[in-house]
Formats: structure tokens, sequence, C-alpha cells
């Protein structure tokens, strides 16, 4: 009879005992080929060793680990996440789907449990992006789609991918040789905190994703008139805030009707005056959904609605795309595994969408994936804040077990 129990509080404690790992002294700091990933990835890899896997580190510097399978050519599964962080950020986002494994498949290990494929577990190297500014580095090394412009990326002290690469052991050139032979490969399976409050108001501990949503940016700018704060009557204003603030209002209103989000998180006005009418307002516009066709047909009200807007109050109204990334849809059948054994746990079953990017994003590219979330107190991640329960890491070991059995 497994202990689910004892293998959560080790969890717990590997969590709080990785956490520790940081560039700054003063909150949790860990990028992407930094002398602290390295020791992470010694830290966990020895935790992979004792775990029974075979064990080694890719040429993009992803941590890898194998619990091998007797039977002659098996076929593998992958299951992973990430192991950098944000800069001031909390120790479960992406490291809870690579120590959790490592503990469940102690157990397995220790019960001389015999799988009919190989499992590739990995700890990828950079998820977050926070070093060079691109995100899914370590997974996408993987999928063997390393753009040659990264060639070029730089992180804040203006050290190359290349140079930062090469510091770490490692070899830009070498990078396609990270890339796996996805022939015999089955399917991909991450955990990861919901980092959104949907399991929590629903009071449950775990949840299945139905897809990655896709998101769309755009830089949005409107050019009125400043002027003066007592000398313009308001009939002859041009004011680009007065403007900007109607657009973001029409934004929040078009996502709730369409059942998407969008979300203007900055803002920046000139001149900026306490005496002064606006003549300058630049925005960001953020917008997701798990279905592109709905976010798309949101969008083009958006802009509609905006365009309507700006030539009502007589200012001009620019628009910038940029980035764009189609969502990603989990696998049917791996879903029905997680589904699956979440019954079994005796827990209701949810299906959510996602609305963070992941690294099963880059890895669909190569084979089906799947993600299992686990609840986080108030949803909050990407800060020292971010917290789970230990009795909701009981359940995910329950489930992950069941699934990996049932793959
Ligand atoms: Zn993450």
């Amino acid at each position: 009879m497994t202990d689910y129990g004892k293998i959560a509080q080790q969890v717990m404690s590997r969590c709080d005992e990785l956490g520790k790992i940081s560039q700054s002294d003063e909150y949790l700091d860990r990028r992407y080929l930094t002398a602290e990933h390295k020791q992470a990835n010694e830290l966990v890899g020895g935790w992979m060793a004792q775990a029974g896997m075979k064990t080694w580190q890719d040429e993009a510097g992803n941590l890898c680990g194998r619990l091998e399978s007797k039977t002659p050519n098996a076929p593998r599964y992958l299951i992973g996440s990430h192991l950098d962080t944000v800069p001031n950020g909390g120790k479960y986002d992406g490291m809870l789907g690579v120590i959790t494994p490592i503990c469940l498949i102690q157990e397995l290990t220790d019960q001389g449990f015999e799988l009919p494929f190989h499992l590739d577990l990995v700890g990828f190297g950079d998820e977050e992006g926070t070093r060079f500014r691109s995100t899914l580095l370590g997974s996408r090394a993987l999928t063997g789609k390393w753009p040659e412009e990264w060639r070029k990326v730089e992180d804040s002290d203006g050290v190359s991918l290349p140079d930062a690469l090469k510091a770490f052991g490692l070899d830009f050139d070498k990078v396609k040789h990270a890339a796996i032979d996805n022939r015999n490969l089955l399917g991909y399976l991450e955990l990861h905190i919901e980092q959104g409050p949907v399991l929590e108001d629903e009071n449950l501990p775990v949840g299945v994703v139905s897809a990655i949503a896709g998101a769309k940016r755009f830089d949005l700018s409107v050019k009125g008139m400043a002027g003066h704060a007592g000398t313009v009557p308001m009939p002859l204003r041009q004011d680009a805030l007065c403007a900007v603030s109607e657009m973001i209002l029409a934004v929040e209103k078009v996502a709730q009707e369409h059942g998407i989000v969008a979300t203007v998180g900055e803002i920046n006005n000139r001149p900026n005056g306490v005496n002064v009418i606006s003549g300058y307002t630049q925005f960001s516009l953020d917008i997701r959904s798990e279905f592109d066709e709905k976010r798309d047909a949101g969008l083009a009200k958006i802009m509609s609605d905006i365009e309507m807007i700006a030539a009502r109050r007589n200012v001009i109204l620019e628009a910038k795309q940029t980035h764009a990334a189609p969502s990603v849809h989990c696998d049917p059948a791996l879903q029905t595994v997680l589904r699956n054994a979440i019954e079994h746990t005796g827990h209701r079953v949810l299906t959510l969408p996602s609305g963070a990017g992941h690294d099963a994003m880059a890895i669909a590219d190569i084979c089906p994936v799947a993600m299992l979330f686990m609840r986080c107190d108030k949803g909050i991640s990407h800060n020292p804040a971010e917290a789970i329960m230990e009795r909701d890491v009981v359940v995910t070991l329950e489930v992950l077990d069941h699934a990996i059995q049932n793959l």
C-alpha cells in the first residue's frame, strides 16, 4: 500500500530545499545557465539517481532522467516541467512538476514496479524566459526548434546566449543534438500549479487542462492634442487619456461578452502633467482564449470599437502587433487517462483551460501532450507568496500514480 502522505512530505521538503538555490540573497531568482541553474541540476539530478533513474544533462542544459523499462524496444513517455524561476518568484511554479514525479518514481522503484515504456523526466532549464526574454528555450531545444536568431540574444548584462552556454560548458552549435527522436515517443505529461483561482473557487485539489490559451499582444497608441487644463473648453479637446480610458473599458466589455480574457496592463501618458490635457497615450493589449477563432472574433470587435472611439473623439489611433501564439489543445486520450485517475481518487473531475503558457506548448510540436493542474493558494504565482497544501500533493501523487500505470 503506497503511503502518499509520506511521499507528499518529501515533495514539500524538497521544494523548500530547491527553493533556497537563488542568485539573489533576498528572494528566489534562478535563471537559465547560471551557477544556480547548475546547482539546481546537481541537486535534482541526485534525487533522480537516488530514485533509480539514469540521469544526464542535455545540450541545452535541461536535466533529464530515465526510469528504464526492461521491455525490449520500449516506447517512451515524457514527463516534466521547468527548474527556472522568475525574479522574486515562488518555489512551486515549475519545480512541483519535476519533484513530484521524482518522489513518485522513487516509490515505483522501491516497489519493483515495471513499466512497459521508458519514463523520461525532464527539468527544463528555461521556461520563463527571464534571462534572454525568449521563453521556452529548454523545451524548444527538445523539439529541435531553436531559431538561428537566438545566436544574437543577450541578457541584461550584454552576455550573449552562445557565451552563456559556453560558460555553462555547452555549445550553441550542438544544441540541435538536444532534439529528441519522436518516433517512439507516445506523449508528454506535465504537472503544474494552476496559477489561477478556479480550482480553489471550485474547492478541488486538481483539474485537467483542456488547452493552453493562445495569446496575441499589441502596442497601441493614441495621439490627441496637449493643451492647458484651464483654457481649452471641454468640447474643443482631443484628450488622448480620456479616449484611452474609454477604449480600456471597451476592451473589458468585449472580453466579457465574448468569453475571452483581455487585459490592458501597461499605460504611458504624455506629457503627464497635473494641469495639462493629455496629448499622447500609449497602452498594451494582451488577449487570450483556448480557441483562436473566439479570440480573433473578440479582437476584431475590440479593434472596431476602439477605432470608433478614436474617430468620435478626433484622435489618431495606431496599433502594432507584438506577439502571436496559437492555442495548443491537449490530447483527448491523455486527458481521459487523467480524468479516470481523478475519478479513481473520488474527486469531482473539472476540465479547465490554461491561460498561462507552459513547456507543454513547445512539446506539442513533437507528441500529444496533457497537463494536470494543482490548486495553489488564491491562484497566486510569480510571487514569494505562492503556496500549496500538502493534502493536495497527496491527491496529486495518487492521480499521477494511477495515470502513469494506466498510460
Ligand atoms: Zn511555470
